[in-house]
């Protein structure tokens, strides 16, 4: 069974022995951000913290530490996730629509911004509070299909906030358009819910696609939907906080500086900004966030979990058919760097492979090995480096490309234009190396007979 909502998925972490409860009294300035990295950074439990200073809401972090973490969000192995994201982007489930949801239990003038959202600092050298897990819906004003996605949001007081809605994302599409029109783009940001939803939020799709389905097939069951009351939009009907408000046309503010995903500082610059029309939410909510910053971080696992699958068909289907595995890096902040494994059928066909991932402005260096390789594995990884690569007929440079505008190594950083890598560390098609092995048959006899020889 899925997840109706957040609270569900805490229950059944508590009772696993993954949440724990910190009653002590907790600064929102920075303190709280750093208990939550240190919990991210030992894959820790989920936290929830009861006595944030200033907040009368309870604040959860740290959902996604682990890709076991996630896997058990959506009830899958996490041997079986990819697949279950084939099954969603092939086949979406459509979301339906309830009159009565637990996010309207409470309708509030967005005068109360404030008082609702927990304003935590989670980093020394940020701009202000930020809110950095709400699910921004909006859509397309053309075609009215809807998109959801997390943007950075900067609390600025008062009933405003600054936000970060860049093209090619797909929020700054809509908005581009909109402003295009001289027209506000309606927004709603809902906090909590189904975790599926943060999962489905980070996928990569085409434009037009709507990520509500995508959680519905991720989750087994259609996501319930209850329309806004002051914008023409539907919010998922088991979130927490809604706040609902208007991306403004021709209206630019300084947001920023924020400690970005990349692990480092992005400056503060000109960006849009969201004015509210009203809040509702729950009783009793519960303030869900995470922290960014520097991987590994709970964004990055489930944005590594969300770019796998999509760049594992793009290559079997386009490229390499016998495409083993790819994986998408934590330590390259789930974005800069791929490591693909194939079973070669053609000379040079890996470096097509790599060229069909460097074709995205997110990815950066791509490495592809044969498939007797585990990807996954670090140490396998640099013994093929070592030992398969010679760097004149392997490495290819491609400088000047478009590409994720947050790399601080750009020479016209943050113009986006940047360098790319790929490395084709696999053994030349039709060649083979003489491979120091021991027999399969060899190999399941001897640990067929570990425990008869004494060994555990
Ligand atoms: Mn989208």
């Amino acid at each position: 069974m899925p997840y109706e909502d957040l609270r569900e998925f805490l229950t059944d972490l508590r009772e696993r022995g993954q949440l724990v409860q910190v009653d002590r009294s907790v600064s929102p300035h920075l303190e709280l951000s750093l208990i939550t990295k240190e919990l991210n950074d030992r894959q820790g439990p989920a936290v929830l913290f009861t006595n944030v200073q200033g907040s009368p809401l309870p604040v959860v972090t740290n959902l996604f530490p682990s890709r076991e973490r996630a896997a058990m969000a959506l009830g899958v192995g996490v041997d079986d996730m990819r697949d279950r994201w084939i099954e969603a982007m092939r086949a979406p489930l459509e979301p339906v629509t309830v009159d009565r949801a637990a996010c309207k239990e409470i309708i509030r003038d967005s005068a109360a911004l404030t008082q609702i959202i927990p304003q935590i600092v989670w980093h020394e050298r940020d701009g202000g509070p930020y809110l950095p897990f709400g699910l921004c819906i909006c859509k397309d004003p053309d075609t009215g299909r809807r998109n959801m996605a997390i943007y950075r949001i900067h609390m600025k007081g008062g009933n405003k906030v600054g936000m970060k809605l860049q093209p090619p994302q797909h929020g700054g599409v809509c908005y581009a358009k909109a402003e295009a029109r001289g027209e506000p783009l309606q927004i709603a940001i809902a906090i909590g819910g189904d975790p599926a939803l943060y999962i489905a939020s980070q996928a990569v799709t085409g434009f037009g696609v709507d990520e509500i389905g995508l959680a519905g097939r991720l989750r087994g069951a259609p996501v319930e939907l209850v329309k806004c009351e002051t914008v023409d939009l539907e919010v998922p009907a088991g979130a927490e906080i809604v706040l609902e408000g208007r991306v403004l046309p021709g209206v630019r503010e300084a947001e920023g500086p924020f400690g970005e995903f990349q692990g480092y500082y992005s400056g503060a610059s000109m960006r849009q900004v969201v004015e509210f029309t009203a809040i509702t939410h729950r009783r009793d909510p519960i303030y869900l966030a995470t922290y960014e910053g520097r991987p590994p971080t709970n964004t990055h696992v489930l944005q590594a979990i969300a770019r796998e699958p999509r760049y594992f068909t793009q290559i079997r289907d386009y490229v390499c058919p016998t495409v083993k595995d790819v994986y998408v890096t934590l330590g390259g902040a789930a974005c800069y760097h791929v490591w693909v494994s194939i079973h070669q059928q053609a000379a040079g066909q890996a470096k097509n492979v790599a060229l069909e991932l460097l074709k995205s402005h997110l990815v950066k260096h791509v490495i592809v090995v044969d498939d007797d390789i585990d990807v996954r594995d670090p140490l396998q990884m640099e013994w093929v480096l070592a030992t398969r690569v010679q760097a004149d007929r392997d490495v290819l440079i491609l400088p000047g490309m478009a590409s994720q505008h947050l790399d601080p190594s750009q020479p016209a950083h943050p113009s986006g234009l940047g360098c790319k890598m790929a490395i084709d560390a696999t053994i030349p098609y039709g060649h083979d190396y003489d491979k120091v092995e021991f027999s399969p048959d060899l190999v399941e006899r001897v640990r067929a007979n570990w425990g008869a020889y004494g060994l555990r």
